[in-house]
């Protein structure tokens, strides 16, 4: 079985998904889901903070999936920090000069400031 991504909502790592067989005696009983980083143990299949939920493939039809990317060129993610005039990143961390702190380039925040798109083309993509 192939590995599932997770963003845990819990310690907020780009973890695995671990899923325990739950058994009573000798009947399964369930699965225990938890984060492979943190161990927090999720109530359910649906409070399970998938990496890819929104972009599951198989679920889209080709029509679908020219929408999306239209979406992705008009806004939402452009407000990642890899995206804004604030981020710097050097080879050791990546950081918001506007907040003073360690970010990740996936990060947004509402002190979004969008960069000249010639000069977020220089910036490497992770
Ligand atoms: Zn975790």
């Amino acid at each position: 079985m192939s590995a599932v991504e997770i963003l845990c909502s819990e310690c907020g790592a780009e973890a695995f998904l671990n899923r325990e067989p739950v058994y009573e005696g000798f009947t399964k009983t369930g699965e225990r889901l938890s984060c492979s980083a943190c161990g927090f143990v999720f109530a359910s299949e649906e409070a399970v903070p998938f990496k890819e939920a929104a972009a599951a493939p198989q679920i889209f039809t080709e029509a679908d999936r020219s929408k999306k990317v239209r979406v992705f060129d008009e806004g939402e993610q452009l407000m990642f920090c890899r995206y804004c005039a604030s981020y710097v990143v050097n080879p050791f961390m990546q950081f918001c000069s506007h907040h003073k702190k360690e970010v990740q380039a996936t990060d947004s925040c509402s002190d979004f400031r969008p960069s000249d798109p010639e000069e977020s083309l220089k910036k490497p993509v992770f």
